[in-house]
């Protein structure tokens, strides 16, 4: 089953200096439930590249479909991580969590309760009174996660979302990412700029190269041992 497929996806923004070309031509297409990584040097493409599928980005050219569907904008089927937590400072780490429930419109007691449950699958469930600006860094980018995941959407979008973190941290983190998608059937859309931590979450890995925005290979590393 295709989840995401990316056709001939171009995009192209009007710079200062004149057009800079961030996708040329991109095709990709993500299975549900797999863990996809995007690698690449900076500037090759992966941010525009997620914004667009998140439909936080308009294409330029190509078609880009989830469900086989036309991405038009942001849709509840599909939740963003950023590298900057982007909690809401004046809100306690359970309203955070809560926000994307409430935008559904599930009621007040059962968002509190699948609020409550993501919190706790992140170590945090001690912390929901808490206000963000009393939290780590380590513990801010768990909440921005347990806060995409209790949205429940079916593809996690992920931008460099480990990056800010202490080797330690990331390690932590990492194991407790992959320990949701196996638990709860996501599929995942992961970039960074590490290829060990691609590696090591990815099914398949994605590597983009500089100009002008193309993907140059994907990789199964998803194999079996013998
Ligand atoms: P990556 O995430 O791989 O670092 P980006 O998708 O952020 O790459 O950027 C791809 C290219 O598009 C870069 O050359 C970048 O400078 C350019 N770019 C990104 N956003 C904008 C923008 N809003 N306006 C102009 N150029 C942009
Ligand atoms: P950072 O990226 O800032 O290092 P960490 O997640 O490693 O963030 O947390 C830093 C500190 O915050 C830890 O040393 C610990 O004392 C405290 N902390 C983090 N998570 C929890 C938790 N679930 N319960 C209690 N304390 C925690």
């Amino acid at each position: 089953d295709i989840k995401i497929k990316v056709k001939g996806l171009s995009k192209v923004y009007q710079g200062r200096n004149g057009d800079v070309v961030a996708l040329n031509n991109v095709d990709l297409e993500i299975k549900q439930n797999e863990f996809v990584c995007i690698v690449g040097p900076s500037g090759c493409g992966k941010s525009t590249l997620l914004n667009i599928v998140a439909g936080l980005e308009k294409k330029t050219s190509g078609s880009v479909l989830a469900d086989d569907k036309e991405i038009e904008g942001p849709g509840e089927g599909r939740g963003v991580v950023f590298q900057q937590y982007a909690l809401f400072p004046w809100k306690t780490v359970l309203k955070n969590v809560e926000f994307g429930l409430k935008l559904k419109g599930i009621d007040p007691s059962s968002r509190r309760k699948q609020a409550m449950e993501y919190l706790e699958l992140v170590g945090l469930k001690d912390f929901a009174n808490s206000y963000p600006k009393e939290l780590s860094g380590g513990m801010k980018q768990r909440v921005a996660i347990a806060r995409a995941f209790a949205a429940e959407p079916d593809v996690l979008l992920m931008d460099e979302p480990f990056g800010a973190l202490d080797a330690q941290t990331r390690a932590q983190l990492q194991e407790e990412l992959l320990n949701i998608w196996e638990n709860k059937k996501k599929t995942c859309f992961f970039i960074t700029h590490d290829v060990e931590e691609a590696v090591l979450l990815a099914q398949r890995v994605v590597i983009m190269s500089a100009r002008p925005g193309r993907i140059k290979e994907i990789i199964d590393v998803d194999i079996p041992y013998p």
